[in-house]
């Protein structure tokens, strides 16, 4: 009995490791009509200034309108779109929309609180960033747009560039000759060599969630204070700006203020959605043209 019941385990995790293949397989399959259907959108996350909660830009975050299975989010199908290459069509679509995006946030409610233009920040897989369109694609993005690049951050993994060659830094490079800006992602989670950084084209530590988890306590676990603290002095001592992701409370968002992180994304300040939630932080501005996210930071 223990036998067959053994048997039938492994049965059912082969029939559910087969329904996954299976659903990977029909999703990479779906995967080009998908761009052309326009089954894909854009959501966007405020980024915020910790100095004072005003509204610094956004970042895209790309999903799924899949007719059968839902929304589905980035984890889903980014892996499979950087497998089969449809990832350089649809970076490049995510890429336009989010700069068309950020033109008309601009447009309508001109700069930031400090005086600097609202920014947007786009997310590029590896595969991307071995493209060799790269660079003049997103200048032609931004010329088309007539968006000024410094409102542009692209954000790279901090795996993606690990062991990078100067092949690969160098599309980096022209893009912050540029003034595109540069941004480490999920920084802290991929052994980087902390010597590197210094040769890296990169203007902006985006603190991975995992370091920020401690602070979610008060008072905050002292080794990730530690940490934080260490990066924060690192980064800003090469002029590095901190954004930290995944801020899910208030005490947290204070711990990481005091601590001298620049700017936060996270769900106590607003979830990923639709372009006009961002617009309505924005638009609670008190003065015009000034970007305050009166109505994510209402107090909860
Ligand atoms: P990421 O760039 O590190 O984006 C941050 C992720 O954290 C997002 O997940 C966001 O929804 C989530 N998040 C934000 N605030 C909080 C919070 O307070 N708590 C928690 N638990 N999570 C929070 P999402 O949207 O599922 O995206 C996952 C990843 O997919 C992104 O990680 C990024 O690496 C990738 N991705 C998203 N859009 C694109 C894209 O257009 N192109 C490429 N190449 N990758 C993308
Ligand atoms: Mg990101
Ligand atoms: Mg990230
Ligand atoms: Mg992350």
């Amino acid at each position: 009995r223990a036998k067959s019941a053994g048997g039938n385990r492994f049965e059912t995790a082969d029939a559910e490791a087969d329904a996954r293949a299976i659903t990977r397989h029909g999703l990479t399959n779906a995967l080009p009509a998908a761009l052309e259907r326009g089954e894909f959108f854009i959501e966007y996350q405020p980024l915020v200034d910790l100095g004072d909660g005003s509204v610094h830009g956004a970042e895209a975050l790309v999903r799924w309108s899949h007719p059968q299975h839902g929304v589905l989010g980035p984890d889903r199908f980014i892996p499979l779109a950087e497998h089969t290459g449809l990832i350089v069509p649809l970076g490049r679509w995510v890429l336009e929309e989010s700069v068309r995006q950020a033109t008309a946030w601009q447009e309508k409610h001109g700069d930031r609180a400090d005086g600097g233009p609202l920014r947007i920040n786009v997310n590029l897989s590896p595969t991307q960033l071995h493209h060799p369109g790269l660079v003049a694609d997103t200048a032609e993005v931004l010329e088309r747009a007539g968006l000024e690049p410094g409102a542009l951050c692209l954000e790279v993994t901090e795996s993606a560039l690990i062991g990078a060659d100067d092949d690969l830094l160098k599309p980096l490079r022209q893009l912050a000759e540029m003034g595109v800006d540069i941004a480490l992602d999920d920084f802290g989670t991929g052994y980087s060599n902390l010597a590197n950084l210094r040769r890296m084209p990169v203007s902006v530590l985006k603190l991975d969630r995992a370091f920020t988890l401690g602070m979610q306590q008060s008072p905050p676990d002292p080794v990730d204070v530690k940490i934080v603290e260490g990066i924060v002095s690192l980064a800003h001592s090469l002029d590095l700006a901190v954004t930290v992701e995944g801020v899910e409370t208030g005490v947290q968002a204070e711990q990481l203020r005091e601590l001298g992180c620049d700017t936060a994304q996270g769900w106590y300040y607003a979830r990923p959605g639709p372009p006009e939630r961002v617009l309505a932080g924005v638009l609670g501005s008190s003065s015009p043209g000034q970007a305050r996210a009166a109505l994510s930071l209402a107090d909860t």
